[in-house]
């Protein structure tokens, strides 16, 4: 197994990163934003609760995202040579029960790639992806709570997991190529695993 979470601020490139990982590893790639987007566009009782809480750029309650990530896991990556968590955890108490679900399944967490964006390059970044694709989070005044929450409930992850020695910390600033060769070096070096191609 390979398990990686994938972790940045919002706009840190990490359904872009993940796309590669997927292709490269094949892993099984968990979004929490895709699946609550998915939930809101179908319109289940989840979505409804989901949107009242995204709109405003506000997280999902924990143990809520925790039941959902629980469920997903079960469902769809029994068979998985490995996940790739792209979003989540987003808080201390998601880390820990992330730990919990990976044991009671007999695996473990590798790594936690970081990708590091300097903020005013995310906020560009997330306003061209709201101009380009209407997602309705992406707009300035929400993109400036995500960012505040970001900081708040999820930065302090960094230190968790660097204590924890597997923090691997990516520039994400730049070519999106080099970052992933960036990233896959990186696997390699703490795993021995390779890329495909
Ligand atoms: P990126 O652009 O790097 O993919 P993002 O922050 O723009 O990141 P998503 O990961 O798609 O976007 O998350 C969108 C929203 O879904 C969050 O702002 C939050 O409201 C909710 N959400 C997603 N994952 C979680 C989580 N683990 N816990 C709580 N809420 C979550
Ligand atoms: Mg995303």
């Amino acid at each position: 197994m390979l398990n990686l979470v994938l972790f940045g601020a919002p706009g840190s490139g990490k359904g872009t990163q993940s796309a590669r990982l997927i292709d490269q590893y094949g892993l099984y790639h968990i979004s929490t934003g895709e699946l609550l987007r998915d939930h809101i566009a179908r319109g289940t009782e989840l979505g409804k609760t989901a949107d009242s809480f995204i709109s405003k750029g506000n997280l999902i309650p924990d143990q809520l995202m925790i039941d959902i990530l629980d469920d997903e896991l079960e469902r769809n990556a029994k068979d998985a040579k490995g996940v790739i968590f792209d979003g989540f955890p987003r808080t201390i108490p998601q880390a820990e029960a992330l730990k919990g679900l990976l044991e009671k399944r007999g695996t473990k967490l590798h790594g936690v790639i970081g990708l590091e964006v300097p903020e005013e390059e995310l906020v560009e970044r997330l306003l061209n992806r709201g101009k380009e694709t209407g997602r309705a989070d992406d707009n300035l005044e929400t993109i400036k709570n995500r960012l505040n929450v970001y900081h708040s409930q999820t930065e302090p992850l960094r230190d968790h997991y660097e204590a924890e020695g597997l923090y691997m910390p990516v520039n994400g600033h730049g070519i999106v190529d080099e970052i992933f060769h960036n990233i896959a070096d990186g696997i390699e070096k703490r795993t021995g695993i390779k890329r495909r191609k």
